[in-house]
């Protein structure tokens, strides 16, 4: 380990550097350490494939839905959210260029999404204005400068009925409903349930999955002790991807420094064109075929 992440090796009094990360970073190191080293540290960036069509589609419903928030009160409607879709959507001029098929499949996912969305706002609570809508929230810990982007906080009752507390919802839009265990399970959600409570300054314990195609909500509740779980193995990953990077920059061979993990994965990541392992690994998904049939 360098004194990167873990203050070894820094004289007595200096302050340790933290390793800055966000959710992100960490779980792309956890899955595939050459992923990571593509995406953070090698410049200039390798070759990318194209867009995925289902990304298209879950940074569309992101926007409406974060866009929805800041409408004035008596335009937080359904029929709204739908447009707001619609106008996300423009961020693909052409269907290839949101990884569509063609012109058809674009106009069918847009229709589905806008369904989705619309009765997805429709469960909403217009009035319920949430703490922060895509809010930074960010905390250190022992080793980490930790950040990340939180979809959506809302403000809901404490169950003790003495006052309110923050609760971090997730949007997912994947094919399998997520269930209380991903809830729980779910590194990303831990840090930020930390660092919602920290930049709040609050406690911070419940963290929703909501499934927006289906509007299923699974949930967990945080305690300080397994906030703590979470935080080590953020830690334990951080100085893993640390110990690689200062292998690095020591002249080490940069594929043996980050090695590949190759899976099923490797036909949906966006350097598979950079990656021979990949390549060889899996076959090349079309960028629609994650897509639930319209
Ligand atoms: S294609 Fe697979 S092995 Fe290669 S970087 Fe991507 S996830 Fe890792």
């Amino acid at each position: 380990m360098s004194d990167r992440g873990s203050g070894q090796g820094v004289l007595p009094g200096m302050p340790v550097r933290l390793f800055r990360c966000t959710p992100t970073k960490l779980t792309t190191f956890e899955a595939c350490p050459r992923r990571y080293r593509f995406t953070y540290l090698d410049r200039p960036a390798p070759q990318r494939g194209g867009a995925f069509a289902h990304t298209s589609v879950g940074a569309a419903v992101h926007t409406a839905l974060a866009r929805w928030w800041d409408q004035p009160l008596q335009r937080r409607t359904p029929e709204r959210a739908a447009e707001l879709v619609a106008e996300a959507w423009s961020a693909w001029p052409t269907p290839s260029s949101g990884g569509f098929r063609d012109a058809e499949q674009s106009a069918q996912q847009r229709e589905r999404a806008q369904a989705a969305v619309a009765a997805y706002a429709e469960r909403l609570d217009p009035r319920a204005e949430p703490v922060g809508v895509e809010r930074t929230v960010g905390t250190p810990t022992a080793a980490l400068a930790l950040s990340g982007r939180v979809d959506r906080i809302d403000r809901r009752p404490r169950p003790e009925g003495d006052g309110d507390e923050p609760v971090v919802v997730d949007y997912k839009l994947g094919r399998r409903v997520p269930d209380d265990d991903d809830a729980r399970s779910s590194l990303a959600l831990g840090l930020y349930a930390l660092a919602t409570g920290r930049t709040l300054r609050t406690r911070c314990r419940r963290v929703e999955l909501h499934h927006v195609p289906t509007g299923s909500v699974a949930a967990a509740e945080h305690t300080s002790t397994s906030l703590e779980r979470v935080v080590r193995r953020a830690e334990s990953i951080a100085s893993d991807a640390v110990r690689a990077e200062a292998a690095l920059a020591a002249g080490a061979d940069p594929d043996e420094a980050f090695p590949t993990a190759p899976s099923s994965l490797c036909a949906w990541c966006d350097f598979r064109p950079s990656c021979p392992t990949g390549q060889r690994t899996a076959p090349a998904a079309e960028p629609w075929a994650a897509l639930d049939p319209a």
